[in-house]
């Protein structure tokens, strides 16, 4: 995980305010010039019609020092390879807030699920839920380097996974959601890679039954099939 922090006189008036919400990055392709965008109607392309490097993340925190993002070095990405290069003063741009999480004052209990990519919205959701409501978090890592220090909650039960090579990815946090009790008063909180939360989706409304409004399962990146 790299920390960024985005600063500039741009920031004033974006205001974050629900815990797990979202911005959209947008940087440069690697040896090119920073390129703003335009809407087609449909989606932002650059004036050589090409698709920009245009991402989503979880706000970290807004304040006088900027906008922070913790991004996953998962090698590859066009984000991912532009921290490990990006020098201050470099720029880039911000589009958003989107929504984030409304927690339900009625929960006794929440179970959050996510891979690295969910560990912003997984701290920020801990440090919002009531004090007398029990969480079970699960969050599957690479490997036990990336486990962090999350925000203290008094009834929060915290579990890593490492998956076995040869899993796919949220792998883990599947297992981990058909093995968890789940009643009326849970709720369920999930985000990692799309078909591994489209398999959790599936389970929760057809095993479990459970009402959609009780539900946020989001997918936030996509291995390529
Ligand atoms: C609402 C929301 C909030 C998010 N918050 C965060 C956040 O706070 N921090 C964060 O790091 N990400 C977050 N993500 C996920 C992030 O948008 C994606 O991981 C994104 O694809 C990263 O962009 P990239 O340019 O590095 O890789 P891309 O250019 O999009 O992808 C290149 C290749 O890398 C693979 N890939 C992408 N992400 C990963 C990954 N995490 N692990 C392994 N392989 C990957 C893809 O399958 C693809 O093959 C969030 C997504 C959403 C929708």
């Amino acid at each position: 995980m790299m920390r960024v922090v985005l600063g500039g006189a741009e920031l004033a008036g974006l205001e974050i305010s629900e815990p797990a919400a979202s911005v959209r990055l947008l940087v440069k392709w690697p040896d090119e010039l920073f390129e703003i965008p335009t809407w087609n109607g449909n989606e932002f392309l650059l004036a050589d019609g090409r698709r920009p490097a245009l991402r989503t993340f979880t706000p970290v925190s807004l304040n006088n020092s900027g906008l922070t993002l913790d991004i996953v070095r998962h090698g590859g990405g066009a984000i991912a390879g532009w921290v490990e290069t990006v020098t201050p003063g470099e720029p880039c741009a911000i589009s958003g807030p989107g929504r984030g999480e409304e927690i339900d004052p009625s929960a006794d209990r929440y179970v959050l699920l996510g891979d690295e990519t969910a560990i912003p919205a997984i701290e920020q959701l801990l440090g919002v839920i009531a004090d007398d409501v029990e969480v079970e978090v699960h969050l599957e890592i690479v490997d036990d380097q990336a486990r962090l220090d999350l925000p203290a909650h008094p009834r929060a039960e915290v579990t890593w996974h490492v998956p076995t090579m040869g899993n796919s990815p949220g792998s883990t946090l599947q297992r981990a959601v058909e093995e968890t009790g789940i009643d009326e008063t849970t709720r369920v909180w999930a985000a990692g890679e799309a078909a591994a939360m489209q398999a959790i989706r599936k389970h929760l409304f057809e095993i479990r039954g459970m009402a959609r409004s009780h539900t946020t399962v989001r997918g936030y990146w996509k291995v390529p099939r």
